[in-house]
Order: structure tokens, then C-alpha cells, then sequence
């Protein structure tokens, strides 16, 4: 069942950007600037809401909204939500809609996680798709920052946990596609994980949190 469901909430419908949005966890600087947005398809929302709720209202304006939910974006058969517990207050390495499957089922979570995707427009690109790792990382590098300023205490304890979590080594390799090309030097010889992430730029920790936290 829970399997079941997950699959659901991943699949992709045709190729071109549209149809291609699939619910799921998404940062796209042309649509969104910086902000994070789960991204539902309507088809399969309603679809959890009719099997789960019934009660043959509208699930976003009735149900996400009402929970404290804001569309930030919406368009043919798909809306972006942004919200306390689902893009808010969140562990980037641990997404999950569940408090919006909550909210709009009625019924308890499963305990989905999900990953974020990181959608590039770039012209190199054949198509649109969602570039994410390291190559997506460096092509988003070349664009004018978005996020001036130093690494936030946030990001620095975020980052703290998920070197933790992936080790020195592929720490270590991500720094350094991160900063390549900036003025942030690369990881210096006996140079403490912690003084390494102090000398990143808000922007860079950022790339560098979703390089970390992908697959
Ligand atoms: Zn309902």
C-alpha cells in the first residue's frame, strides 16, 4: 500500500516541461526564485482526496489552505505549494508531503521521503528536465547568484549534519565543484570541516547542501 502510493506520487506524465510536472519537491529560480515548492499534480491529489476524503469539496482551497498552506504558483492540471512542515521549517535532506497528505486526506501519514529536484532551463540542456548533482550544480553556477551574503547559522548546522551523514570524502569533492569558478578557495590541506563551511557565501552553501543532499 504504502509502496503503492509512493510510486504514484513519482510518476511522470509525457516530456515537455507541463505535462512533465509530477508531484514532488522542486527549486526552480525562473518559476520560484529561491523558494522551495512542493509541486502536486492535480490529477493525483484529487485522486488521494477522492479515495481518502470525500467530501466532494475543492482539496486546495478547502483542505491545503485552510491547513496553513499558500499556492505560490498554479497552472494546467498542477498547483505549487509552499508551507509550514512540507517547504518550511524542513530538513532538505529528509522532504516529505506527508503534513499535506494529512491535510487534504484526513487520514495519518506513511512516512514518504522525498528528494528535491532542481530544474535548470539552461540552453545546453536537450529538453527540459530536472538537473540535479554536481553537473546541475555547475550550470546553475554560472547564472547571477540569487542569494547574496554568507553562509546562514542555518544552513551551517544543516550542513553539519549532512556532512555527517555522506563523510569527509564526498564532502570534500562537492566542496570543491561547488566553490570551482567562484572566489571561495577549495578545501585546504588540515582545514576543519567547520572552518571550510564559514567560508562559503550563502549561494554556495545552498549549492552545496543540494549536491549533498541528492543521490
Ligand atoms: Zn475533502
Amino acid at each position: 500500500m504504502q509502496g503503492t502510493a509512493s510510486v504514484e506520487r513519482r510518476e511522470t506524465v509525457g516530456n515537455s516541461w507541463n505535462a512533465a510536472v509530477m508531484s514532488g519537491f522542486t527549486r526552480d529560480t525562473k518559476r520560484y526564485g529561491d523558494k522551495l515548492v512542493y509541486e502536486a499534480l492535480g490529477s493525483k491529489w484529487r485522486r488521494y482526496h477522492d479515495t481518502h476524503c470525500r467530501c466532494g469539496l475543492n482539496w486546495v482551497t478547502e483542505h491545503a489552505e485552510p491547513a496553513g498552506f499558500t499556492v505560490v504558483r498554479s497552472g494546467t492540471g498542477w498547483v505549487a505549494l509552499t508551507g509550514p512542515g512540507l517547504t518550511d521549517g524542513v530538513d532538505e535532506s529528509a522532504l516529505t508531503a506527508d503534513v499535506l497528505w494529512e491535510a487534504v486526506t484526513g487520514k495519518p501519514s506513511a512516512g514518504w521521503v522525498e528528494a528535491v529536484r532542481v530544474v535548470d532551463r539552461g540552453e545546453a540542456i536537450a529538453g527540459d528536465r530536472a538537473a540535479t548533482g554536481v553537473a546541475g550544480v555547475q550550470r546553475r553556477a554560472r547564472r547571477p547568484e540569487a542569494e547574496p551574503g554568507p553562509v546562514t547559522d542555518k544552513q551551517l548546522k544543516y550542513l553539519t549534519t549532512l556532512v555527517g551523514k555522506v563523510g569527509r570524502e564526498r564532502f570534500n569533492t562537492a566542496f570543491d565543484a561547488v566553490v570551482q569558478g567562484t572566489e571561495i578557495a577549495p578545501r585546504g590541506d588540515g582545514e576543519r570541516t567547520g572552518q571550510a563551511l564559514r567560508r562559503l557565501t550563502r549561494a554556495a552553501a545552498r549549492k552545496l547542501i543540494t549536491v549533498l543532499a541528492g543521490p
